[in-house]
């Protein structure tokens, strides 16, 4: 069956067996926490990479009413998925330009193009301008133009409305902080522009010097906490949930899951999950990981496979087939469980979860 073909039966899809709870108050929360945290500036919202896995059909209304207005993606194909949410002129596209399409690209849907060098800034020109932003490299040597051509004629000529720049190691103490700051004041002195903005999630809690007019959080919208000055005003968002779908018992000597490494010493009485790695579930959560249910723990045993992974019920004998069982996912918890980023934990989730 081709992939745009649905069945003909009308039955609708059952119900599955796992489950990404999201808590839309919470995100609007840590909206508004960030946002009087930026003192008088105002708050974006970074939703690339589907609101950091999270959906944008969830994630965005929430944060538009919330108060949202600026909205940022990386990718052009990211665009018309929030444009269903807010007007596409509160959208900006970070990664820029790469062709002329994708200049007509944006002139035909309205979002901005984040310009990042002269040759894009050439490409925004010749597709005959208009309002853009412009990001300047203030030192992360990534994405952005480099300080040395800020005076380039053809910059003048764009009409700038956000002016930004992204911060290199702003969940650390770094020096780096404070001379990408005073880098990023001289540039909004060179440069005329609408708005100025530098702090993502953890530059927000660098303090109010960082926030100028727009702020652009993204990781701590979404429950994580990169600097410790946010931990008491962040809370969880995303709250993945998994069905068990066998139960069985096994004996002493028996062993589980693939290269069998995990081996029993003893009867116990094990629960087979559907979540594996193909849903985020990475292997790297291996034996330290476990699942919960209320307050019972319930360790993984052996490996994780593609669709399952195997638990231990004896924290919680009364378990069964059907039920359902919470992914740890408080996430600087998560993060120091599984060696995955906080940032990972949350895009690499799967596109199996039912709401
Ligand atoms: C992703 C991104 C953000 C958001 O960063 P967080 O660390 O998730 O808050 C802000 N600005 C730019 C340019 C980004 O690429």
């Amino acid at each position: 069956m081709a992939a745009d073909e649905t069945p003909k039966s009308g039955q609708a899809k059952p119900p599955g067996t796992l489950r990404l709870k999201i808590d839309t108050d919470a995100l609007a929360k840590n909206w508004q926490a960030l946002r009087s945290m930026g003192g008088s500036a105002q708050a974006g919202a970074a939703v690339k990479a589907n609101a950091y896995g999270l959906g944008v059909d969830r994630a965005v209304p929430a944060l538009r009413d919330a108060g949202a207005r600026d909205f940022f993606v990386a990718h052009w194909c990211e665009v018309y998925d929030v444009a269903r949410h807010v007007p596409a002129e509160q959208i900006s596209v970070l990664h820029g330009l790469l062709t002329p399409q994708d200049a007509a690209y944006s002139k035909a849907i309205v979002a901005r193009p984040v310009i990042n060098s002269l040759h894009q800034a050439k490409l925004w020109l010749d597709a005959g301008g208009g309002t853009c932003d412009l990001m300047v490299d203030t030192g992360i040597n990534r994405l952005g133009l480099p300080l040395s051509q800020i005076g380039d004629p053809l910059i003048a000529k764009l009409d700038i409305d956000i002016l930004l720049s992204h911060l290199a190691s702003s969940d650390e103490d770094s020096p780096l902080n404070q001379l990408q700051l005073s880098r990023f004041g001289q540039v909004c002195e060179a440069i005329p522009a609408r708005r100025r903005s530098l702090a993502n999630s953890a530059g927000i809690a660098l303090g109010k010097d960082y926030a100028f007019d727009l702020t652009r959080p993204g990781l701590a919208l979404y429950g994580g906490v990169p600097r410790g000055e946010l931990a008491q005003s962040i809370r969880q968002v995303a709250f993945p949930q998994a069905a068990i779908i066998q139960t069985r018992e096994i004996g002493r000597g028996d062993s589980v899951g693939y290269n069998a490494s995990f081996t029993a010493s003893g009867p116990m009485r094990i629960g087979t999950v559907s979540l594996g790695y193909a849903d985020g579930f990475l292997r790297s959560w291996g034996a330290k990981g476990a699942l919960m249910h209320g307050g019972a723990r319930l360790p993984l045993l052996g490996k994780v496979s593609m669709d399952m992974i195997v638990v231990d019920l004896a924290n919680a004998p009364e378990l069964a087939e059907g039920d359902w069982l919470d992914v740890p996912y408080a996430l600087p918890e998560a993060a120091a469980a599984s060696g995955l980023s906080q940032y990972e934990l949350l895009t690499v989730l799967g596109s199996r979860f039912s709401a």
